[in-house]
């Protein structure tokens, strides 16, 4: 299986040889999006050219088969998190979910009010969603997190108001890779009588969970992020009396339960549904493997000067952000041609602003920029740590090393 740098010799020529390896660098970037699993794509191929009926169509044979196939697709999906297959609504993505769930409420319980309470650590996805509704008139609440970037179920019970109509917290953070207290939030949610969501891209499939157990009434993932196909992702609507509702984002044929029109995107479900089964079955290995790997390269990479943003516990198994003070990110990631990382959340790389979410944790503005997110995913092999504890090293100390010599020039 081979996502790994090819190391095998084809011919004698060097600097052949090490253009194939700047090719195929170490992935360590598998918080921005995992590889498909083959056998993902495998399951997903037939509802291409000879299953491709549109499951909306209740006249013929075609139509019943993609039908069939979507229904299995929830029902895994909904296993993978402890719902039931009534709960799941498909959606391209997290960020679909994220705005749906976000603008969808807001808009459906103006009657409760017209407040949203977030936090200052959310994907941009949420924070986004949350600044247009700002625009639009609504009230929003940013709370802050502590040094591990955790928020305070207290602040959450501050921040609640007459008129606040949903709590939105990020599940696994996708920077830091730190995991939020959501059973004791979404108590004082219920002790509150206001809605809960919970972006949970960064945990789905990577470490167990149930929408029972943190008590969340709406729930965000992504396929892309645990093995499945890209735009394709789902949102979890707890289904109680009475029926939670959201005013949907798009109009049109009044697919899943009026929630989100447009013809379902089938393959794509299809291998979501496969991803999830097969997260479930290979999470206690998996996250075994990759917690320990992600010690080793913590251990191997944190001396006195480095700053930790990933805490030592209550954290995902596959991701650790390090702070290289005195080094500049993305010059470290200059220097780092044979590992794919990224610094700080790839979503912000393409500005040079400083990550929000370490700026959030209290991290200086030049921390922030010297920070690395590495981050470990099914297709890593223990190789693919050695080296790249030794190339960062290198990198590094080599980027200390110049700069030593600029101050000693001036
Ligand atoms: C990747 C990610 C998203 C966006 O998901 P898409 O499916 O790519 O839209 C949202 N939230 C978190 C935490 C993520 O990691």
């Amino acid at each position: 299986m081979g996502l790994r740098t090819q190391t095998g010799r084809t011919g004698d020529n060097a600097t052949k040889e090490k253009a194939r390896t700047r090719l195929t660098p170490i992935y360590l970037d598998n918080a921005a999006t995992t590889p498909t699993d083959p056998r993902v794509v495998e399951a997903m191929l037939p509802y291409f050219a000879s299953r491709y009926g549109n499951p909306a169509s209740r006249t013929h044979a075609f139509g019943w088969e993609a039908e069939e196939a979507v229904q299995i697709a929830r029902e895994q999906v909904a296993a993978l998190i402890g719902a039931d297959a009534k709960e799941i609504v498909w959606t391209s993505g997290a960020t679909e979910a994220n705005n749906l769930a976000l603008k969808g409420a807001l808009a459906a319980y103006g009657n409760r009010g017209d407040h949203l309470v977030t936090t200052r650590v959310e994907h941009p996805a949420v924070l986004d969603a949350a600044a247009r509704l700002e625009r639009s008139g609504s009230r929003v609440s940013y709370l802050p997190v502590d040094r591990e970037g955790r928020v305070s179920p207290e602040s959450v019970a501050a921040a609640i108001d007459d008129g606040t109509v949903l709590v939105s917290v990020i599940h696994g953070n996708n920077e830091t890779g730190v995991i939020q207290d959501l059973p004791a939030i979404s108590k004082v949610c219920r002790e509150k009588k206001v809605l809960f969501h919970t972006d949970a891209t960064q945990s789905v499939g990577k470490v167990e969970l149930s929408v029972e157990d943190l008590g969340v009434d709406y729930l965000s993932m992504s396929g892309h992020k645990f093995y499945g196909p890209k735009g394709v992702g789902a949102l979890y609507i707890a289904r109680r009396r009475p029926r939670l509702r959201l005013v949907p984002s798009l109009d049109g044929g009044g697919h899943e339960g009026g929630f989100r029109s447009g013809t379902l995107n089938v393959p794509g479900i299809v291998g979501m549904g496969k991803a999830a089964t097969l997260a479930a079955e290979e999470m206690p290995t998996e996250s075994e493997r990759l917690r320990d790997w992600l010690s080793r390269l913590e251990t191997a990479l944190v001396t006195e000067k480095v700053i930790r943003n990933t805490p030592l516990e209550g954290r995902l198994p596959t991701i650790l952000n390090l702070s290289f003070p005195g080094v500049d990110g993305d010059a470290l990631l200059l220097g780092l041609r044979e590992v794919a990382v990224s610094s700080g959340s790839a979503c912000a790389s393409a500005s040079l602003e400083p990550s929000h979410v370490l700026l959030a944790l209290g991290r200086t503005a030049a921390e922030a920029r010297g920070a690395l997110r590495l981050s470990l995913g099914r297709f890593n092999v223990e190789e693919d740590v050695e080296r790249a504890i030794v190339m960062i090293r290198a990198a590094v100390e080599e980027l200390c090393r110049a700069q030593q010599r600029l101050r000693n020039e001036s």
